[in-house]
């Protein structure tokens, strides 16, 4: 699954509550030369990399895709979410959507979820209210908002963040929803077909 929207619209918080609620799913670390946040821990929140670093990790087909964001480099490193997928469990890639875009061209069973805030203005104030940007950088993620935020018409899905708890119900129902689609019923069906008790 990979989860998008713009900065601010509350993609963590919502994870963060998934999780807490039980939510049963890999999430992803992403690389970026983004600053650490005060309190973001390396390998835990992401993998803190210099340029040169991501960009040699990069030529090294390492990365499963990446998009430059406001400035710096993001980027989902490969190889555990091939180790996750393999054992059968759900993956969570929380990325900006040129990323999100490059996966659906990667990976066509991944499923695209869009986070929207419930207004712009409420989305100015969550970015602001959060202070863990300078107002230039809240600006600057503002205005990509606008363009990223055009991109929910071509995700699968829309999940509303206004409250949080509604917005995890509606991403849980989303996995529910994608277990029962037909293409991941085929063994299911099979066995009731050929097999007798
Ligand atoms: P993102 O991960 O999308 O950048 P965050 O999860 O960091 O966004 O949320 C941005 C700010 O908005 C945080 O201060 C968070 O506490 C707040 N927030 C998130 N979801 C809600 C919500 N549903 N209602 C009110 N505030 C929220
Ligand atoms: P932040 O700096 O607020 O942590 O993240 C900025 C933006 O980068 C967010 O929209 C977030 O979803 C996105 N992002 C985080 N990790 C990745 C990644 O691995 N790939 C891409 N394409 N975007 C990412």
């Amino acid at each position: 699954m990979v989860l998008s929207g713009p900065s601010g619209c509350g993609k963590g918080t919502v994870l963060k509550e998934f999780f807490a609620r039980g939510g049963d799913a890999f999430l992803s670390v992403s690389a970026t030369t983004r600053a650490p946040r005060p309190g973001e821990e390396n390998g835990v929140h992401y993998y803190f990399l210099g340029r040169e670093e991501f960009e040699e990790k990069l030529s090294g087909g390492e990365i499963l895709e990446h998009a430059c964001y406001c400035g710096n480099y993001y980027g989902t490193p490969r190889g555990p979410v091939y180790e996750r997928l393999e054992r059968g469990e759900n993956v969570i890639l929380e990325i900006e959507v040129q990323g999100g875009l490059q996966i659906r061209e990667k990976c066509p069973e991944a499923v695209l979820v869009f986070v929207l805030p419930p207004s712009f203005a409420e989305l100015r104030r969550r970015l602001i209210g959060r202070q863990t940007e300078d107002m230039e950088t809240v600006s600057r993620r503002l205005e990509a908002a606008r363009t990223e935020m055009q991109a929910a018409y071509d995700y699968d899905y829309v999940v509303v963040n206004d409250r949080v708890e509604d917005a995890v119900e509606e991403l849980k129902a989303i996995f529910a929803a994608e277990r029962i689609k037909t293409e991941n019923r085929k063994n299911i069906i099979d066995e009731v077909l050929h097999y007798d008790a």
